[in-house]
């Protein structure tokens, strides 16, 4: 494998910023990371991969790890997916490369006719997709809990996924399992040294789901404000939140408009084969409960961020889900997160790479340092300063290995 440098750049580490600054890499790792003295200003940034902490790579869809990892994405973590699927994406990884690294829960915490049934079947009616469904885990009792988590540590998962939707946000009552069963269900996944995240999409919801020790939202909710018990949830459990605002806009319609300026933004047609495009235009258009905006959205993520509240990045990007792009919704979700909340660039940059590693315990990724693994993004410009410049991408390296749309 080869050995390479990357000098005169200006660092953002994932937590730190060296203002110019050599890299260098060898067999798929950073091994040094020096600052250099340089009478001119770097007119690239380097960034660590960006970690997009929330996908379905529905169908194991060929495209989704190369499209993700062109845009910068060097770890994508799928958050329910069906087990076969799981192994057609580790061998795409494995004998073509190119691809963003794999995260996954393989199969999430399915019960009955519940989450997130109706939306799959929203978008597709097709027998292979009636035929995964199917598939799903059926959970009721504590043993089944116990057996759902022992079947994913055989998988070689990475984390826990739970399903926490009644349906209120789409004026819908789906079946939903019960909190003795999602507390089983975390305190085995616990007990075997997984973290579990959950689905929920309404307030209630959500604080249910806290209440029994969940580690992590990976969504935020639209349908009411915040309040004081919805902070002091995430704080008792040092939960974090992956809030997919670009998400929860495509659901409310309310992000169309922005959905549309990064789909058709010059700097990336090459990069978003023309189907993706249609479909980042196109809103999922859920949210049937009157009152759901993403204001709600919004004002909860800067009042938990006040509070101290660890928030990570990830888009929910998903195919044929309508309203994001794999890879493309992250830029979308940074440029929300300092537009919308108040977070500085920096803040942004470090929730899409060293938070999200830290959180779901990836030790050998999230920042520039020597020992970690080579997964890189050269921007030009400074995204530090002006989190749009993210997209000026100019180079994207996983283990070493330069993506070879920038060959
Ligand atoms: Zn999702």
């Amino acid at each position: 494998m080869s050995s390479f440098n990357i000098p005169n750049v200006r660092i953002f580490d994932g937590e730190e910023i060296i203002p110019c600054g050599t890299v260098t890499v060898e067999n798929g790792k950073i091994t040094s990371v020096d600052a250099t003295s340089s009478t001119t200003t770097p007119t690239h940034t380097l960034l660590p991969g960006l970690i997009d902490c929330h996908v379905h790579c529905n169908s194991a869809a060929p495209t989704a790890l190369p499209q993700s990892l062109r845009f910068g994405v060097t770890t994508v973590c799928d958050m329910h997916n069906e087990y076969p699927n799981i192994i057609t994406l580790r061998k795409q990884i494995e004998e073509e490369g190119d691809c963003a690294d794999l995260k996954t829960t393989s199969f999430g915490a399915t019960v009955e006719n519940g989450w997130p049934g109706p939306v799959v079947l929203a978008h597709s009616k097709d027998p292979h997709v009636l035929a995964e469904v199917a598939t799903w885990p059926k959970l009721k009792t504590k043993q089944d809990a116990k057996d759902y988590i022992r079947e994913r540590v055989s998988e070689g998962v990475d984390y826990i996924k739970l399903m926490h939707e009644s349906g209120t946000v789409m004026g819908a009552e789906f079946n939903m399992p019960s909190l003795e069963l999602q507390k089983a269900v975390i305190d085995e996944a616990h007990a075997n040294d997984l973290i579990a995240v959950a689905h929920a999409t309404c307030r209630k919801d959500t604080l249910d789901i806290l209440g029994v020790g969940v580690d992590g939202l990976t969504h935020q909710f639209t349908d009411q404000p915040p309040n004081q018990e919805v902070i002091d949830a995430y704080l008792k459990n040092g939960a974090h939140l992956n809030p997919t605002l670009a998400a929860m806009g495509s659901l409310t319609t309310e992000g169309k408009a922005l959905q549309e300026q990064f789909a058709h933004d010059p700097r990336i047609q090459h990069l978003l084969p023309e189907n993706a495009r249609n479909n980042m235009c196109t809103c999922m258009d859920f949210a049937k409960l009157p009152g759901c905006t993403v204001d709600n959205a919004y004002e909860t993520l800067r009042q938990l961020k006040a509070a101290g509240v660890d928030v990570v990045v990830g888009s929910d990007a998903a195919g044929p889900a309508v309203g994001t792009a794999w890879g493309l919704s992250v830029h979308q979700e940074l440029h929300l997160l300092v537009h919308k909340c108040g977070f500085t660039p920096v803040e942004a940059l470090k929730a899409a790479t060293s938070i999200n590693a830290r959180r779901f315990r990836f030790h050998d990724r999230g920042r520039i340092q020597p020992g970690l693994r080579a997964d890189l993004v050269l921007i030009e410009g400074n995204p530090l300063e002006d989190i749009g410049e993210t997209l000026n991408l100019r180079s994207v390296w996983t283990k070493g290995l330069k993506c070879s749309t920038f060959a």
